[in-house]
């Protein structure tokens, strides 16, 4: 009887997800390519804390970038094939969300990730996700191991918080469609993986181990061939800073920026300020970490000031509603706690 009362998710975490990505990317945007130093010299700790665009492509002020709109194509293609097929296999996930990613790729964004273009490229070439990743492979070798696929991986957790084998197993078809590496896709899987833990009620520390521990069990394959992932899922939170600064385009330091900030910090603000100030790739580590922070502190621990000025409302709003009936239909309304 007790198991009734049992949550699956809870909308504020699962509204603190998608926002907190939103916000990490926009407030991250003004600072990308932007070395630490240089932030501290221009903001000093933590000051960039305003939504007011900028950065290297001109942004809007609450202005989202590639990190969010990609999020959103993978949440609403996966939705798109289980409402066609509650049993969809990851492949038709995957492809699904692939016509979300083209239909976006077409309409022309300001900015593409060239592991993405390439890989959407080759899929219009090629006609199926499989060659497609197989081109990218071949033509990148270690180069394919961008974050492209992390940053825009978090939403799926939000579709099987119950089914922990199906969640690893959509995440790496998700991810490795145009980042065929295993440096790649074992960062994403393991995100999927964490936020489950936390959407299921564990604090940032306790599912980042356990994490640790589902990706060696439900992919042994990525635990051992992305050891340098868990490595650095394991040490994220012990380096300092300094050590930390100037994160890269690499998938695993970008997740061990996220998760460096997100442990550390009290909050979902100074989680996502913590991850944006480390320079290099603000917008994708302030995504993650955003994701991260906002499943685990909830919406109502982002400032009103940054959700309000996200210009994307009618997207994320669409795309969330899209979630929640969908969440109330698999679990019933009494799962899906407010
Ligand atoms: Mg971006």
């Amino acid at each position: 009887m007790r198991r009734k009362a049992r949550a699956i998710a809870r909308v504020a975490q699962a509204h603190g997800l998608i926002y907190g990505l939103a916000c990490g990317d926009a407030l991250g945007a003004t600072l990308e390519f932007m070395s630490r130093a240089e932030i501290l010299a221009r903001y000093g700790p933590l000051g960039h804390d305003q939504m007011t665009g900028g950065g290297p492509f001109g942004w809007l002020p609450g202005e989202t970038t590639d990190d969010t709109a990609q999020a959103l194509c993978v949440l609403e293609g996966a939705l798109d094939a289980l409402e066609r097929d509650p049993r969809a296999t990851p492949e038709a996930i995957r492809d699904a969300v692939g016509e979300r990613l083209l239909a976006w790729f077409h309409a022309g964004p300001k900015d593409v990730g060239a592991t993405t273009a390439l890989a959407l490229a080759e899929r219009e070439r090629l006609g199926s996700w499989d060659a497609a990743s197989r081109a990218v492979a071949r033509r990148l070798g270690e180069r394919a191991a961008g974050n492209g696929a992390l940053m825009r991986a978090a939403p799926l957790s939000l579709l099987w918080p119950d089914d922990p084998v199906r969640l690893a197993e959509t995440s790496r078809a998700v991810a490795w469609m145009t980042h065929p590496h295993p440096d790649a896709v074992a960062p994403a899987v393991f995100l999927n993986l964490m936020l489950r833990r936390i959407l299921l009620g564990e604090d940032a520390r306790a599912a980042k181990k356990g994490a640790v521990a589902d990706l060696a069990a439900l992919a042994p394959d990525l635990a051992e061939r992305s050891t340098v992932t868990v490595r650095r899922a394991l040490r994220a939170g012990r380096l300092s800073e300094e050590r930390m600064a100037d994160v890269p385009g690499w998938a695993p330091a970008t997740l061990e920026a996220a998760l460096w900030a997100v442990v550390g910090a009290r909050d979902a603000k100074e989680a996502v300020l913590r991850a944006i100030h480390l320079g290099g790739d603000a917008d994708t580590v302030g995504a993650v970490a955003g994701a991260l922070a906002g499943a685990a502190w909830g919406a109502g621990s982002l400032p009103g000031t940054w959700v309000g000025s996200i210009l994307a409302q009618d997207e994320l709003h669409h795309a969330f509603a899209r979630w929640q009936e969908w969440a109330a239909a698999r679990w019933g309304k009494e799962a899906i706690l407010s």
